[in-house]
């Protein structure tokens, strides 16, 4: 173990050089030179680990293992290795590492699988370049089409194809896979939020990927002079919304199960001082791990905005996005709590509150998600940090995992 975790170290220190801005966190943004330093680092340890590597027309990596059943789907292991602006060293590559990790064990313990081992390394899961992010799962699964991926350009106008080429790679080459090729997804990813590191757990199982619901409202009311209008007669949207805003938080605690709900935008209007504001317009973000708890907030949430509808107060609630929440799948949920077991590695459930790429593959494969804890709860920033020893027993644990899944022969 104590090598694994020296040689996951080696690979986190080693990705961590190929960023734009040393010294202040990594920023390694898709097709840039350091996205080509860290995929040349990438293809030589998929090599020395006996991986047939190639690149599809997004750029994206597999090294694979052929597996003795011929055209077999692969069972596939890892994560992205762009990174945001000034972005942490782990967010992303520790579930590159991890993944190479365990191709590395099955070379060294010559196993043989029936089902071919597929260490996957993607591009732009963070948007950070071309936007919308988890470009490279969206492109393997067809989810993003090949027009929309040659429409993309970046700030400078540089399209997905100019900076593809730039850095010497061939985006005329396959870009979408049949999910037939598919068996299965593993994907290891920092936790980013306190909840393992409280806990002091050093994994985490996620069940599923949160719900995401988001609301405009419009609080109408009626201006007036801020001098003159006694205040029995006014309709003042902003005391409206703030009434609202201060009994939302409570929904969210009150339904539990790590339902969270923020209002992160506010715009008054005329927003002037000697005015009474006769418009708000706030937004209402809400995630939850399971749709009966998004919908039971839902409807408390418009019962609490219609209790001030009224004396001149009128109140509209838009929904603008609704993205159900993702259960990850049972048997491989299932699979990885076995296996933690039997390492004795401590674990809990947890769902993941940000989408991954392990979301834009379930909807192809049977997929499952480890978190480690991240220091702190930081990421997105240089002081992001993940102990090397959790993410080798992550890789360990996908190792027993993937031995399974891949029907290794002999060991
Ligand atoms: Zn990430």
């Amino acid at each position: 173990m104590s090598k694994t975790k020296e040689q996951i170290e080696q690979h986190i220190e080693a990705l961590a050089q190929f960023t734009a801005t040393p010294g202040s966190g990594t920023t390694r943004l898709t097709y840039s030179q350091e996205d080509l330093h860290a995929r040349n680092y990438i293809k030589e340890q998929m090599k020395a680990s006996g991986l047939h590597v190639s690149e599809d027309g997004f750029g994206n990596i597999f090294g694979k293992l052929e597996g003795s059943i011929p055209d077999a789907p692969s069972v596939m292991i890892g994560s992205h290795f762009d990174s945001v602006p000034n972005g942490g060293a782990y967010d992303g590559p520790a579930g590159v590492v991890a993944a190479l990790e365990v191709a590395k064990l099955f070379q060294k313990n010559d196993l043989k699988p029936k089902y071919p081992l597929e260490i996957i390394a993607l591009v732009e899961e963070e948007g950070s370049r071309f936007g919308g992010g988890l470009m490279g799962s969206r492109g393997i699964t067809g989810v993003l089409s090949e027009a929309d991926f040659n429409s993309l350009k970046d700030r400078d106008g540089v399209s997905t194809v100019e900076a593809m080429q730039k850095i010497g790679l061939d985006p005329s080459l396959p870009k979408g896979r049949d999910p037939k090729t598919m068996k299965a997804f593993l994907e290891l990813h920092i936790e980013q939020g306190p909840i393992l590191e409280e806990k002091n757990i050093p994994i985490g199982v996620v069940d599923a990927i949160v719900g995401l619901t988001q609301y405009e409202v419009t609080v109408k009311g009626q201006a007036g002079h801020a001098g003159t209008t006694p205040m029995d007669r006014r309709a003042d949207a902003l005391i409206a919304a703030s009434k609202i805003i201060s009994q939302l938080p409570e929904l969210a605690v009150e339904e539990g199960n790590g339902t969270v709900l923020t209002v992160g935008r506010l715009n008054v209007f005329p927003n002037g001082a000697n005015v009474i504001p006769d418009k708000v317009v706030f937004t209402i973000d809400l995630r939850s791990g399971k749709e009966e708890h998004v919908l039971n907030v839902i409807e408390k949430m418009k019962e609490c905005i219609n209790t001030h509808q009224g004396s001149g107060i009128e109140i509209m609630a838009e929904e603008q996005l609704y993205i159900q929440p993702k259960a990850l799948n049972e048997n491989i949920r299932a699979l990885l709590e076995d296996k933690s077991k039997e390492s004795n590695v401590s674990y809990c459930s947890i769902n993941s509150g940000a989408g991954h790429d392990a979301m834009i593959f379930s909807d192809f494969t049977d997929v499952g998600m480890l978190f480690i804890p991240s220091k702190a709860g930081l990421s997105h920033c240089p002081e992001e940090w993940s102990d090397s020893n959790h993410i080798a027993k992550a890789a360990e644990i996908f190792y027993e995992a993937a031995k399974d899944l891949t029907e290794v022969e002999e060991e």
